[in-house]
C-alpha cells in the first residue's frame, strides 16, 4: 500500500510514502503521520491510500514512520470539503487542513490536563483504620470523591493520608482526564422552550422541512435565536448534533449562554478568546461525541460533528465570515457545501440578508422563511431622516433635531447610542452643497481621492479624473474631502452636554483584551449615558434602556468606493436602529445625511429591504457585479513600488487574454502603502469563480512572483482597499 501525504509546510503538493506492513491495519485517512522529509522528519495528514505495490511506481519511496493519533482528524467527507475548497479559493491545500483544525490541537505537545481523582471504594475485607482515616472515608462518601488537591484543601488533609486510604482498599485514587471547561465557574440558568408565535413556528417546520438551505428573513427582535434553539432540539432528538456559526464580534457570554442554558454541556464553544488548553478539550470533547452542539466563528464550520444535522449562520450577511488571509474562505459558502455533503440542513438567518443569498432564494436554490414582527416585548423604532445639507444643519457634526432628541433622553434617564462609521484613510469627494459625490462614469462607485497624485480614482476600472474645481451637480465651489472620526464627535459631543456621561467604542478603546466587553457592561449597568462608536456597536447588542439610536453620518458608509457600499449602509442603518426600543419603552432613530432622497436612506428608515434588494440588485446586474458575477482581488504588496506597478501592469496584461474574464487595469489600492509596503490590485470579474481560479493558478505558476513581492488571489472579495 501507498499513502499520499500533505505536509505541514505550503508546498500545494501531495507527498508518497509506502506504508510499512505492520501499518496496513490501522491506518486511515486524515490521520496526523510522521513521515521523513528530505534530512528531517515531519507532520502531515493521510490524504489518500492506495493499494498497489510501491515497486509499481518508477522512483523509490520511504515508508511512514508512524501514525501521530490514531482517531483521524478529519473524516473522509471533510477532506473532500478541504479539496474543493482549496480549488475555489486556489490556496494550498494545506493552507486549508490548517485552518480547519484550530493550531492548539496540532501543537506538538498538546494533550487534555490529567489530574489525580480520588472515589470511595468499597472493602469487603476486614480493615483497621484509625479514628482520623475513618472521619476522612466517611467524608470521601459524602462528597461522592473529587480531585485530590481539592480535597486535600477541603478536608484540611494530605496527599499521603489519602493514598494511606487508598491502599488500605477505601478508595481508588486515579489518574483522570480533567476539561479546561471555558465557562468554568459561570452559573448558567437552564431555559426551556417558549412557545412559538405563528411566524416562528412556519419558520420551524420550513427548516425542518426543507432539503434546500433555508433563508430566514427576520427582523431584530423577530426571535430568530429562539427559532434555532427549537430547530437544534428536534435535530438532536434525531441523534444528529448541530453547528452555529456566529460573528466573531458578536460571540459574546450573553449569545453563548442562549445556547448553554438550553443544552448545557452538549455545547462546546470554540472562539479566538479561549485558551490553548480549552480549546484542545472543547475540540476533542466534539470529536469524540461528547459535544453535539458547536458554537463558534466562521472556522468553527469544520468542527469534526459526526452525523451532522444541521449548520446555523447567525447574521449571515456579516463580512466577518470571509476570511481575509488564506485561504480565504467564506463559511456560509463552505456550510452550504458541507450541509449538501453531508446531508445536514442550513438554516441562513439575518435581518438584512446579503445580496447573494437573497437572490439564492429569489431563484429558489435556498427556500425562504420571513418573520416580520418582533416576537418579545417592544415595537420597532420610528425613525426620522435628518437632511444635513440644510441651512439649520450646515457644518454640524450634530444636527438640532438630534441634540434635542439626546437632551430628552439624559432628562429621562434613558440612554442613547450614537454611531459614526468612519474609516481613516479613504475620502469621498463631496459638495458640501448639494451632497453630490464625484462618481466614476463606467461604475457608479465614487472615486476615492488620492493624495499622492492628488486626482480622483476608480477602484474597479482603474480610471482617474482631476479634482473638479466646482461642483459638476450645482456649480459650487464647495467640494470637501469630508470625514469627521468618533474622536471628534467625542469632543463636540462632550461641548454640548458638560454633564453627560460619554462612552466611546472603536478600535482605538478598545486595544485592550476585554475591553469591548468592559465597555459594554458598563453601558449595561447603566454608568454611562450615551455609548458612541463604530460598527462595533451595530450588532446583536440588546439594551433595554436605549430609546435613542443616532447615526451621524450615513453618506459616509454609502460614498465609501466599494460596489458594496449601498448594501452595507442598507445592513448598517438597519442593524443600528434595531438597537433602539427593543424592551418595553418605545424607541426612535434618527439618521443624519446629506442625502435625504438616496433610495438606500429611504428604505432603511422604512425598514424595507425587499425595496432596497429589488433596486439594487438591478444596479448590480447592469453593471456586472456579484451576484451576478463573482469579482475576485489580485493583491499585489512590495517594498518597492516599481516592482509592484510593474508586475500589476504584466499580471493584468496576462489576465486580459484569457476569455471568460473581466479584467480591470491594475490600481494602487485605496490604501497605497501600508506597513512600508505599497500595494496595488487588479479587480476580475467571471460568471464562474472556477475560471478566475483556474487562470489565476496558471499565471501564478508560469510567471511566479520574485522575492520581495507577495502576490495573492482574493476570490469573492469583500474588501477592495
Ligand atoms: P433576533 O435574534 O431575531 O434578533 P431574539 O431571538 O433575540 O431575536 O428575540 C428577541 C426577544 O424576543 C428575546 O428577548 C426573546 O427572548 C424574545 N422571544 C423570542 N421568541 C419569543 C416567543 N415565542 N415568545 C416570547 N418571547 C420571545
Ligand atoms: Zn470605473
Amino acid at each position: 500500500m501507498i499513502a499520499k501525504v500533505a505536509i505541514d509546510l505550503a508546498l500545494d503538493r501531495l507527498f508518497t510514502y509506502s506504508v510499512p506492513e505492520e501499518m496496513e491495519r490501522k491506518l486511515a485517512v486524515g490521520q496526523l503521520l510522521l513521515v521523513p522529509f528530505g534530512r528531517r522528519t515531519a507532520r502531515g495528514f493521510a490524504m489518500e491510500i492506495c493499494g498497489g505495490g510501491a515497486d509499481a511506481l518508477p522512483y523509490t519511496i520511504k515508508p511512514i514512520l508512524s501514525i501521530v493519533d490514531e482517531t483521524p482528524f478529519f473524516s473522509g467527507r471533510i477532506l473532500d470539503l478541504v479539496r474543493k475548497i482549496a480549488a475555489y479559493t486556489a490556496s494550498p491545500i494545506e493552507s486549508v487542513l490548517k485552518a480547519a483544525v484550530p493550531a492548539a490541537v496540532l501543537r506538538p505537545g498538546a494533550k487534555a490536563r490529567e489530574l489525580i481523582y480520588v472515589e470511595p471504594a468499597f472493602s469487603f475485607g476486614p480493615v483497621t483504620v484509625t479514628k482520623h482515616q475513618q472521619w476522612l472515608y466517611e467524608q470521601v462518601v459524602r462528597l461522592g470523591g473529587g480531585w485530590l488537591q481539592q480535597l486535600c484543601r477541603e478536608l484540611k488533609t494530605t496527599p499521603s493520608t489519602i493514598r494511606t486510604l487508598g491502599s488500605k482498599g477505601l478508595v481508588a485514587v486515579k489518574v483522570r482526564e480533567r476539561r479546561r471547561d471555558p465557562l468554568a465557574g459561570r452559573r448558567i440558568l437552564s431555559s426551556k422552550p417558549l412557545d412559538l408565535n405563528p411566524e416562528q413556528a412556519e419558520a420551524l417546520s420550513t427548516i425542518l422541512s426543507s432539503d434546500r438551505p433555508v433563508l430566514l428573513h427576520g427582523i431584530t427582535g423577530s426571535g430568530k435565536t429562539e427559532v434555532y434553539l427549537q430547530a437544534i432540539a428536534s435535530i438532536l432528538a434525531s441523534g444528529r448534533g448541530a453547528i452555529v456559526l456566529v460573528p466573531e464580534i458578536s460571540l459574546t457570554p450573553q449569545t453563548v449562554q442562549r445556547f448553554v442554558s438550553r443544552f448545557g454541556d452538549g455545547v462546546a464553544v470554540l472562539h479566538s478568546a479561549l485558551s490553548d488548553g480549552e480549546r484542545y478539550d472543547e475540540w476533542h470533547r466534539i470529536r469524540r461525541g461528547e459535544a453535539r452542539v458547536v458554537v463558534g466563528p466562521r472556522s468553527a464550520v469544520f468542527a469534526p460533528v459526526a452525523d451532522l444535522g444541521l449548520i446555523v449562520v447567525d447574521e449571515e450577511h456579516e463580512t466577518g465570515y470571509k476570511q481575509d488571509e488564506m485561504p480565504r474562505y467564506h463559511a456560509r459558502d463552505v456550510a452550504v457545501l458541507r450541509g449538501a455533503t453531508e446531508g445536514a440542513k442550513v438554516v441562513l438567518g439575518s435581518a438584512t440578508p446579503s445580496l447573494e443569498s437573497w437572490r439564492n432564494a429569489s431563484i429558489g436554490k435556498y427556500a425562504l422563511a420571513s418573520m416580520t414582527r418582533r416576537a418579545g416585548s417592544g415595537t420597532p423604532p420610528r425613525s426620522l431622516v435628518v437632511d444635513m445639507s440644510s441651512t439649520s444643519s450646515a457644518g454640524r457634526i450634530y444636527s438640532k433635531e438630534l441634540l434635542d432628541a439626546i437632551a430628552v433622553r439624559l432628562d429621562r434617564g434613558e440612554q442613547t447610542i450614537l454611531f459614526l462609521n468612519r474609516r481613516g484613510w479613504s475620502r469621498s469627494v463631496t459638495c458640501e452643497k448639494c451632497g453630490h459625490v464625484i462618481e466614476c462614469p463606467d461604475c457608479s462607485v465614487p472615486y476615492t481621492y488620492h493624495r499622492a497624485d492628488s486626482c480622483c480614482r476608480c477602484h474597479v476600472c482603474g480610471g482617474w479624473a482631476p479634482v473638479p474645481d466646482a461642483c459638476p451637480a450645482c456649480g459650487a465651489h464647495a467640494l470637501a474631502y469630508r470625514g469627521v472620526g468618533t474622536q471628534r464627535a467625542e469632543a463636540a459631543l462632550k461641548a454640548c452636554f458638560a454633564k453627560a456621561r460619554i462612552l466611546r467604542m472603536d478600535a482605538d478603546s478598545t486595544s485592550r483584551k476585554n475591553s469591548h466587553d468592559d465597555i459594554l457592561g458598563a453601558f449595561r449597568r447603566h454608568e454611562a449615558d450615551i455609548l458612541l462608536g463604530t460598527q462595533m456597536i451595530a450588532k446583536g447588542l440588546d439594551f433595554p434602556n436605549v430609546t435613542l439610536v443616532g447615526v451621524l453620518n450615513a453618506d459616509s458608509s454609502l460614498n465609501m468606493p466599494d460596489f458594496r457600499a449601498a448594501e452595507r449602509t442598507f445592513q448598517l442603518l438597519a442593524q443600528v436602529s434595531g438597537r433602539a426600543g427593543r424592551a418595553g419603552l418605545p424607541g426612535d432613530a434618527l439618521i443624519q445625511t446629506f442625502d435625504p432622497s438616496s433610495p438606500v436612506i429611504r428604505a432603511a428608515s422604512n425598514g424595507d429591504y425587499a425595496a432596497f434588494a429589488a433596486a439594487e440588485l438591478a444596479e448590480r446586474k447592469a453593471a456586472f457585479f456579484p451576484p451576478y458575477s463573482h469579482l475576485a482581488c489580485v493583491n499585489l504588496r512590495s517594498e518597492d513600488p516599481k516592482v509592484v506597478s510593474e508586475w500589476a501592469c504584466m499580471y493584468a496584461r496576462s489576465l486580459m487574454k484569457v476569455p471568460g474574464l473581466s479584467v480591470g487595469e491594475a490600481v494602487p489600492s485605496v490604501l497605497e502603502k501600508a506597513e512600508g509596503r505599497y500595494r496595488w490590485q487588479i479587480v476580475v470579474r467571471a460568471e464562474k469563480a472556477q475560471t478566475i481560479a483556474r487562470a489565476w493558478k496558471w499565471l501564478s505558476s508560469a510567471r511566479p512572483a520574485p522575492h520581495g513581492l507577495s502576490v495573492a488571489l482574493d476570490i469573492d472579495a469583500y474588501s477592495l482597499m
